[in-house]
């Protein structure tokens, strides 16, 4: 069967309570309380869910179909994006240990390491993702425990070899995690190249609509799987019904969803590639864009998130240029329905490697509008630039 076919179906056989209707969609079963059937039950965690925190029938349908998207043996679902890059860093590390982080990786889990992991006593060092495989690893210590990857990388979207980087750091013993948010579970399967941790942002493209928060971490390996869900019960992290219902459905139509953003995203692409403003695409479906072969090697398919670098231009210009897109909004995240646009220049700064371009840059996120109207826009913002 194809992933698209599976995701339809997936998490639909979670048993019901005797007698209930079979809905399409799962219970939206709420509680903290669980009866239980009899005392000797009470301390069963192994055969019963004994309190609400664990999850109930929307997150065990959930969980289930996140486990089919991922190839996973288990999945853990946090209230947010970065409690999952957090909450699986935080299930794994210990004082004393070293990891080594993509520069490019998504800036609140930047702030996490150097200001939440540095005060436990682990410390991070930031490798440029233009590193081949054999040279980040020559970067390990006794101490190193973890490489965080993220590919493409945050607003620049470099590549790296990540099946290469794990087989190296397994020969190490070191542990990878991939946040693996642009390819949204569906366009690259981490698992499968090795990587031991793999977390998306949910919020972006699994939920679509730019309304709910969730995220998750998946693992293959049994042992690494339990020390994720240790971590959650330790942290006591807890993830709405509605929420866990709002992600399932998003499930439903992301390869549907995935295809449009695909190709309207590689519209503009191609078309901001011939703007006389435009110095760089940065897109790694885009063909002679950086890191094109390795997208083509390992990756399903592309969304609808890339940069451009603009030929020099001053803030007030960057900002005249986005104040006015009528159709683009002006914010943060991605992965929903809409259109959005912003300056990356301030998250730039506090790169230690990846942070000089020969122009501003400024990411886009091409929603599922009419992608003509978005090159209008897009146009009508350019020409502010010559004004
Ligand atoms: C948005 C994002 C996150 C965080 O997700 P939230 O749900 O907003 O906390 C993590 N990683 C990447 C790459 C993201 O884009």
């Amino acid at each position: 069967m194809h992933e698209a076919t599976r995701l339809i179906h997936s998490g639909m056989d979670i048993p019901l309570a005797d007698g209930s209707p079979r809905t399409v969609a799962p219970v939206i079963q709420k509680g903290s309380t669980v009866l239980l059937p009899n005392a000797a039950a009470l301390y069963d965690d192994d055969a019963f869910v004994t309190y609400g925190r664990q999850g109930l029938a929307s997150h065990e349908a959930l969980k289930s179909a996140l486990c089919d998207l991922e190839h996973a043996t288990g999945v853990e679902l946090y209230p947010s994006g970065v409690a999952a890059m957090t909450g699986a860093m935080l299930a794994v590390l210990s004082a004393g240990d070293d990891i080594l982080v993509v520069d490019t990786v998504y800036k609140p889990t930047r702030r996490f390491c150097d200001q939440v992991l540095k005060r436990l006593g682990i410390r991070t060092r930031y490798y440029d993702p233009g590193l081949t495989p054999e040279s980040l690893l020559a970067l390990a210590e006794q101490s190193t425990r973890l490489i965080l990857v993220e590919c493409p990388g945050s607003l620049s979207f470099e590549m790296q070899d990540l099946g290469a980087i794990a087989r190296l750091a397994r020969t190490r013993n070191i542990l990878t995690l991939a946040d693996n948010t642009w390819a949204a579970g569906y366009l690259f399967k981490p698992l499968d190249h090795g990587i031991d941790i793999s977390v998306q942002a949910l919020t972006k493209y699994v939920g679509g609509h730019s309304d709910v928060f969730m995220g998750s971490a998946a693992a293959s390996d049994p042992v690494v799987a339990k020390h994720l869900s240790d971590g959650v019960l330790h942290l006591g992290w807890a993830t709405s019904a509605e929420d866990a219902y709002e992600m399932l459905r998003g499930l439903r139509t992301l390869p549907t969803r995935l295809a449009r953003h695909e190709a309207s995203g590689l519209k503009v692409a191609q078309w901001l590639a011939t703007q006389s403003e435009v110095q760089q695409v940065l897109h790694p479906a885009l063909p002679g864009s950086p890191g094109h072969d390795l997208w083509r090697r390992d990756f399903a398919g592309s969304c609808g998130l890339f940069s451009v670098i603009l030929k020099p231009a001053t803030t007030l210009q960057v900002n005249a240029f986005l104040d006015a897109l009528e159709i683009f909004g002006l914010g943060f995240s991605w992965g929903g329905f809409e259109s959005l646009a912003i300056d990356c220049g301030p998250q730039l700064a506090v790169r230690a490697h990846c942070n000089a371009y020969p122009g501003p840059m400024v990411r886009l996120h091409i929603g599922l509008e009419d992608p003509d109207d978005l090159i209008q826009d897009l146009r009508r913002g350019l020409d502010t630039l010559h004004a």
